[in-house]
C-alpha cells in the first residue's frame, strides 16, 4: 500500500520535493490542492509538471474515506460511517451550530479504555488510526460542505477511541489542522478530550498550543471514578488532577472537564458538592452531559430537574458549568452507537 500524502506536515512534503529534485515552493503548492483547494487526485493539481504528478501519484495515495452509509438528523447533524482500506470502519460527526459547524473524528478502532458507559470500547481496540486517516475525516466533511459554501469552523476529538494513546498521529493531525496555508482552524476552536492518559497530559502541556484540553472526570473521586473508568486504576484520580493542575500552570489556559449524569450512579448533590470542591480554585469548567444510552449497558438517564439540580449545585461552589446541547438523537449520533450497530448487522 502507499503511503497516504495526508501523513505528512508541509515541511516534509516541501523537504520530498527538494529530494526529488523539484523546487521547494511545489511544496506549498501541493498542500494548497490537498487543503486549500481539496482535490481528490495528484492528476487534477493542474499546476504541477505532468512528470511530477505521476510521480506523486506512483508513491502516495490521496485517502479517500470509503462512505458506508451517512444519516442526516433533522437538526443538520451528520454522521459519516467510513470504511478503512482495512474494512474498519469508523464513525465521523457534523455539527452544525449558529456559531460554525463543528467536526468530532475519530482517532482509533474501537477503543481500550473501557469506560462502563461508552459503545465505542465494547469490542475493545483494533487499531490506532493513522494522522492520514484523521485528517482525511475532516478533508472528507469539508468537501460535503463545500458544496452548500459552509467551513469546518471547529474540530473535537471526541470520536471513537483515545487520542493520548495514539498520541503522535494525534499531534500530527492537529498541526496540520492548525496550518495557516492549511484549513487554518483556530487553535482555540479544537478541543482534544482524553480519558486520562496523565504521561500524555504532561506532553501536551508542553506542545505550546492554544488547542483546548478536556478531560472526561465523570466522578467526583478516585473510588466512584475507578467504578466507571477501568483506566483510573492506571492514573488514579489524584495523579490526573495533578496532571490537570499542571497544564493550568504551564499554558494560562482552562480545562473543560466532561461529566456524563448517570441517574442514580453519580448524579446526586452529594457528587456536585464533592466535585465542587475537588475542582474549588482551578481555572476550569464543568460540561455535564446526559448519558447516552447505550444498549448494551443498563445505564439510565438522569431527570431533567436532577440536572439542574447539579448544575446549581455546582454553580453554588463558584464552578463555571453548562449542559452539553444534545443533537442527532434521531441518527444515533453519539460515541460509537452507529459503528456499534454496523458491527452487529454485518456480524448477523
Ligand atoms: N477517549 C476520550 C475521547 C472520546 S469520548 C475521552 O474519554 O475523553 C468523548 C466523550 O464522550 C468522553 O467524555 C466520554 O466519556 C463521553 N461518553 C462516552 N460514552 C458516553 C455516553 N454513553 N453518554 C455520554 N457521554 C459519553
Amino acid at each position: 500500500m502507499k503511503p497516504c500524502i495526508y501523513d505528512y506536515t508541509l515541511e516534509q512534503l516541501q523537504e520530498w520535493m527538494k529530494e526529488n529534485g523539484e523546487p521547494v515552493f511545489r511544496g506549498g503548492q501541493l498542500f494548497d490542492w490537498l487543503y486549500v483547494k481539496r482535490v481528490k487526485s495528484f492528476e487534477d493539481m493542474s499546476n504541477l509538471p505532468k512528470s511530477l504528478r505521476e510521480k506523486l501519484d506512483e508513491h502516495y495515495s490521496i485517502l479517500t474515506l470509503n462512505e458506508i452509509t451517512r444519516f442526516e438528523s433533522k437538526d443538520g447533524t451528520v454522521k459519516f460511517l467510513f470504511g478503512l482500506h482495512d474494512s474498519h470502519a469508523i464513525e465521523t460527526v457534523i455539527m452544525r451550530h449558529n456559531y460554525g459547524n463543528s467536526i468530532c473524528v475519530t482517532t482509533q478502532v474501537g477503543c481500550r479504555i473501557g469506560c462502563t458507559f461508552c459503545a465505542s470500547t465494547l469490542g475493545g481496540l483494533k487499531r490506532n488510526l493513522t494522522a492520514g486517516e484523521i485528517v482525511a475525516q475532516v478533508v472528507t466533511a469539508q468537501q460535503m460542505l463545500d458544496a452548500t459554501g459552509e467551513r469546518v469552523s471547529s474540530i473535537v476529538i471526541m470520536g471513537s477511541g483515545e487520542p493520548f494513546e495514539n498520541y503522535d498521529a494525534t499531534m500530527t493531525f492537529l498541526r496540520l489542522m492548525i496550518h495557516e496555508k492549511g484549513l487554518n482552524i483556530g487553535q482555540r476552536h479544537i478541543t482534544v478530550s482524553t480519558s486520562g492518559i496523565v504521561p500524555s497530559m504532561y506532553k501536551f502541556a508542553d506542545e505550546n498550543t492554544q488547542i483546548n484540553l478536556a478531560l472526561s472526570i465523570h466522578a467526583p473521586n478516585d473510588a466512584l471514578r475507578s467504578k466507571l473508568m477501568p483506566v483510573n486504576r492506571r492514573f488514579p484520580f489524584e495523579d490526573v488532577m495533578a496532571a490537570c493542575r499542571h497544564y493550568i500552570a504551564k499554558t494560562g489556559r482552562r480545562i473543560t472537564f466532561e461529566y456524563a449524569l448517570i441517574g442514580g450512579v453519580n448524579d446526586r448533590p452529594e457528587h456536585a458538592q464533592e466535585l465542587a470542591e475537588v475542582l474549588q480554585g482551578m481555572l476550569c469548567h464543568v460540561n455535564l452531559i446526559p448519558v447516552n444510552h447505550v444498549p448494551e449497558r443498563n445505564y439510565v438517564r438522569t431527570p431533567r430537574e436532577d440536572i439542574f439540580e447539579f448544575q446549581r449545585v455546582l454553580e453554588r461552589g463558584k464552578i463555571s458549568v453548562t449542559i452539553r446541547r444534545e443533537q442527532g438523537h434521531d441518527i444515533a449520533a453519539a460515541c460509537g452507537q452507529l459503528r456499534a450497530k454496523h458491527m452487529e448487522s454485518t456480524a448477523r
